[in-house]
């Protein structure tokens, strides 16, 4: 798979494909030129950001001409579907800014339509209930180039059809033991051709229409005629389904005519590096405990994403980079990283934070003495203004800002070597104190009265500046330091387990981490914060005042932009 080249995904007018052939669509009066999408997510997981470039797409294209975009959840399958998912579903949608106003439908209101519509087939000759088994079915379907075999029960009469299917629906058969076949071509050089199943038996009962069917849809059977049935005329999908575009027009020519008739375009699906988008593994990683739940931060969810700290602006902009084209494409997650780092760089509020602390002594600063400083809240918003910050004779630093013997291009601390503090003092170390193991306890320093950020005379340059949390006022906090949920690019083609390509540094809990007191009174969950040369972070969920905790969003080293410099 290969990136592919922004400048391609849209013309001259700035329209993708997909808008193109709506507008066009719309510009000849098809369907009396009305315009209506649908997102059709099937209730058995949490939304990704897959699916959110398909209902951007969907409700964008609607927005943009005038017309309007249904929810329809596509609950064919009681076995696997759940509430839960519906509602999370909702909230993802809503959260990324769109509504379907009254227009939220289900499959299932369709059963009775649908079921009508088999029972018309069967008496017209074009629908017969098999009685082989799934492995029979699949080892008489042939190969693309080799015809398929007729199955046995192919002709048989009308009557015994229909009665075996009313049979089937009323549960007097077996999960498995039969099905309904369209009676198609069992030569056609398309597959999906070959007597696709419409419907099969299964017992569980739906969380919306209890034990009334037994028989249920599958999906090419109940797509096409669900968005006939809503009045959708663009059915707007992914590029695997392109080889059933053809089945999807078959089923939907029995109902519709020249006056209305839905119409499928496919796009190209989005792939990321190192994560996987398929609901089959993600629901694996979280009943297995791998993750920890569905809105786990390392999860590519719509919910996961929003507790690492993505915004939604943040999303749109890289589903509007990433773009929609007619090729299949594996993008890069440094671009998703670089869309969030370039929003949190407008709005994230600049902070103090120490994430491995090791404390620093001014022995020359009087003991008992703060001095307040003005530290500025957001140097790309001056309207952010500035806020206060004590500064005392003790101090916690980043112990990885400290070397006893630094090589020749460390510009942060070590002994005999001037640092200037942020927004406050240039001092010296003068020592270091180790416990008995040979760690680092304590640094000490002197600091030059005159060098005090913002004052006259203070403009003496150093080369390294380091972060710093006054000791007496620091808020102690968690921080969860996320990294890619992956060790390797792509692990959906990875030859083994997918399970054995996770990456095991994914998640590391700190749990002794510094904060300046103005953050810790104020942060509230879901806020974005830049730690000052850390990166941006935002308040989780389950933070509380007595135990605050952050999740890593992302570092602020933006490997996409030196990507696209080379
Ligand atoms: P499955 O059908 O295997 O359960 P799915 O991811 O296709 O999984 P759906 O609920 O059927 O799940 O998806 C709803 C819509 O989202 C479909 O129209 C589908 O084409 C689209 N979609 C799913 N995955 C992606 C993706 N990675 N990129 C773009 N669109 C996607
Ligand atoms: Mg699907």
């Amino acid at each position: 798979m290969t990136q592919i080249n922004e400048e391609a995904v849209v013309n001259e007018s700035g329209l993708n494909f997909v808008e193109q052939e709506v507008k066009d669509d719309l510009a000849a009066g098809k369907n009396g030129g009305r315009l209506s999408t649908r997102f059709p997510p099937e209730p058995n997981g949490y939304l990704h950001i897959g699916h959110a470039k398909a209902f951007l797409m969907d409700f964008g294209v609607a927005e943009k001409f005038g017309g309007t975009c249904n929810l329809r959840f596509d609950d064919t399958n009681p076995q696997k579907e759940d509430m839960e998912y519906v509602n999370a579903i909702m909230r993802d949608i809503h959260w990324l800014g769109y509504d379907w106003g009254d227009r939220l439908y289900y499959a299932s209101d369709y059963f009775p339509q649908l079921f009508d519509l088999a029972v018309r087939l069967i008496k017209e000759g074009k629908a017969y209930v098999d009685e082989q088994s799934s492995e029979q079915i699949a080892a008489q379907k042939g190969t693309p180039t080799q015809p398929g075999q007729n199955s046995p029960y192919r002709d048989r009469p009308i009557e015994e059809n229909l009665d075996l299917f009313m049979r089937m629906n009323k549960g007097e058969f077996d999960e498995g033991s039969m099905v309904l076949r369209a009676k198609i071509d069992m030569a056609n050089s398309n597959m999906h051709f070959r007597d696709p199943i419409m419907y099969r038996i299964i017992k569980t009962p739906h969380w919306r229409t209890g034990d009334t069917w037994k028989v249920y849809p599958m999906y090419d059977y109940a797509h096409g005629q669900s968005d006939y049935f809503e009045g959708v005329t663009h059915s707007i999908c992914t590029l695997e389904f392109v080889p059933h575009r053809p089945l999807y027009e078959y089923f939907v020519k029995e109902l519709a005519d020249s006056s209305y008739c839905p119409r499928q375009i496919e796009f190209n699906r989005l792939n990321l590096t190192y994560t996987v988008m398929s609901k089959r593994k993600l629901l694996q990683l979280v009943q297995e405990g791998l993750v920890n739940g569905w809105d786990d931060p390392r999860m590519p969810t719509i919910c996961g994403l929003r507790r690492r700290g993505y915004t939604p602006s943040s999303i749109h902009n890289f589903i509007d980079r990433i773009g929609y084209t007619r090729y299949e494409a594996l993008n890069d997650i440094e671009l998703l990283e670089h869309s969030v780092r370039d929003d949190l760089n407008k709005t994230a509020t600049r902070v103090s934070v120490v994430q491995n602390p090791v404390k620093l002594i001014i022995t020359d600063y009087p003991e008992g003495k703060t001095e307040i400083m003005k530290m500025e809240s957001n140097p790309e918003d001056p309207s952010a203004g500035t806020h206060d910050m004590p500064f005392t004779r003790e101090l916690w630093i980043e112990r990885e800002d400290f070397m006893e013997n630094p090589p020749k291009k460390f510009f942060r601390l070590s002994p005999d070597k001037e640092v200037r503090l942020k927004g406050a003092y240039i001092i010296k170390c003068t020592g270091i104190k180790k416990n008995d193991a040979g760690e680092i306890e304590e640094i000490y320093a002197i600091y030059d009265p005159d060098s005090k950020s913002g004052m006259p005379g203070s403009d003496r340059k150093v080369k390294g500046t380091l972060h710093w949390v006054s000791v007496p006022t620091a808020v102690r906090a968690e921080v969860r330091d996320y990294d890619r949920l992956f060790a390797v690019p792509d692990p959906s083609s990875y030859d083994g387990d997918f399970r054995d390509v996770l990456n095991p540094e994914s998640l590391i809990v700190r749990d002794n981490v510094m904060l300046e007191p103005w953050l810790a009174e104020r942060a509230q969950p879901g806020e974005h914060y830049q730690f000052q040369r850390l990166g941006y972070y935002t308040v989780d969920p389950d933070s509380t005042p007595e135990h605050l905790v952050f999740n890593k969003t992302i570092g602020l080293r933006d490997t996409w932009a030196k990507e696209m410099k080379k």
